[in-house]
């Protein structure tokens, strides 16, 4: 089992952007087709950008369309914690980093093969290492 990194809401705020602590912190989403990475192609891992745990990478990372990064997996299912979400109307579930709590987006079960999931998740919650 992976340590819990834990943080009070004032040294998440020191630590983060205004929007990555929206986002994480806050659970909000950023607008469609704004964040960094909806439309980055390099090679790499994407991390957690509270706590720098390794989440997906770039080959599970394909085009989606709806304006976020979209994964068919996680890079370890360890790290990420499903939560069922009934927030505006809706059922959805939500996935937030394992490690830290941060929220990094929901996942849908209309992606591609071999997992036939969508990670749709938040640029601002993620940073990225290239390979
Ligand atoms: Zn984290």
């Amino acid at each position: 089992m992976d340590m819990k990194v834990v943080k009070t809401e004032a040294e998440w705020r020191q630590q983060l952007s205004d929007i990555e602590f929206q986002v994480t912190r806050q659970a909000a989403t950023e607008r469609a087709f704004t964040g960094r990475y909806w439309d980055h192609h390099e090679h790499g891992i994407y991390t957690c950008v509270c706590c720098q745990t390794p989440l997906f990478e770039s080959d599970a990372k394909f085009e989606s369309g709806c304006g976020w990064p979209s994964y068919f997996k996680a890079l370890n299912p360890a790290h990420v914690r499903e939560i069922r979400d009934h927030s505006y109307g809706m059922t959805r579930i939500e996935i937030v980093c394992n490690i830290c709590d941060a929220h990094l987006g929901h996942v849908f079960p209309d992606g591609p093969k071999p997992t036939g999931l969508r990670y749709c998740i938040n640029s601002a919650s993620l940073a990225f290492t290239p390979k």
